[in-house]
């Protein structure tokens, strides 16, 4: 039985009100392996909501099973940086977790490769696990290009943050075209990058990271991409807003 992990990336969803709501309903209906843990459990939850409700949620899952993390943070401890936070502010909050690089960040905010490897030394610096994202845009894919683009983001963060903090993170591969799309990849479509990303890191690094899969998974589709080898679970967005859709998730990945 392989280790798996069901995260949740609320994005820029949910007001104190909302968030109780969701949270008091998958506490209440996680499934007895994810509650019962007892250090070696196989199923870990995650959720990132917006900075907003993190103080909210840390309170509501104090004596849960379930793990809170933050959506980004900046590579400085603190400074005059407006509107930031930095990683110990979510260390120091309740997170354990940080969500960095996704591609809504690399789109909307133009991160590098080089300052999500700050980020994530940064993270892990505070004591934060970071779940790096990868993956190829539509265009990419169609010129043939994923294991490229992947292998350049993966190299371009070990070489900007050190193996040693690719040995202490968490890969997210989400192919940038089934981000919200509903079009998730095809099993098959993310074992083979999976596959390639496991390959890298052990062939490079001599490390195999957890590897997530991120994009469109759903109550649908998460048990036929977690019976995939290199699948180790998702980062899931729209469907973590639904309390029956992310326990449904939880369930697939602790029947894997
Ligand atoms: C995400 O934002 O990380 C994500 C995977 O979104 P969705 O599940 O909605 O495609």
């Amino acid at each position: 039985m392989k280790r798996m992990m069901v995260a949740g990336n609320w994005k820029m969803f949910s007001t104190v009100n909302s968030a109780t709501q969701l949270i008091e309903g998958i506490v209440g209906g996680l499934p007895a392996p994810v509650t019962e843990r007892n250090g070696d459990s196989q199923t870990d939850v995650v959720i990132c909501p917006p900075y907003t409700v993190l103080g909210t949620a840390a309170h509501l899952l104090a004596n849960s099973p379930i793990a809170l993390g933050g959506q980004n943070c900046h590579h400085e401890q603190e400074g005059a940086f407006t509107g930031e936070v930095s990683a110990q502010m979510l260390t120091d909050i309740g997170c354990s977790y940080v969500i960095l690089g996704h591609s809504e960040r690399r789109r909307d905010y133009h991160e590098s490769n080089s300052l999500i490897a700050l980020k994530a030394l940064a993270a892990v610096t505070a004591g934060l696990t970071p779940i790096v994202c990868v993956g190829e845009s539509l265009e990419q894919r169609e010129r043939g290009e994923t294991a490229d683009v992947v292998g350049t983001q993966l190299t371009e963060f070990v070489r900007g943050a050190g193996s040693g903090c690719l040995a202490a993170s968490i890969i997210a591969y989400e192919p940038v075209w089934a981000i919200g799309t509903g079009k998730a990849a095809t099993p098959e479509q993310a074992q083979e990058v999976h596959a390639d990303i496991r390959r890298r890191c052990e062939e490079q690094y001599g490390l195999s990271p957890m590897i997530l899969y991120g994009g469109s998974v759903n109550a649908n589709n998460a048990q036929s991409l977690f019976q995939q080898v290199d699948i180790d679970g998702a980062l899931v967005g729209g469907a973590s807003l639904s309390v029956e859709s992310f326990l449904a998730i939880i369930k697939a990945a602790v029947g894997s």
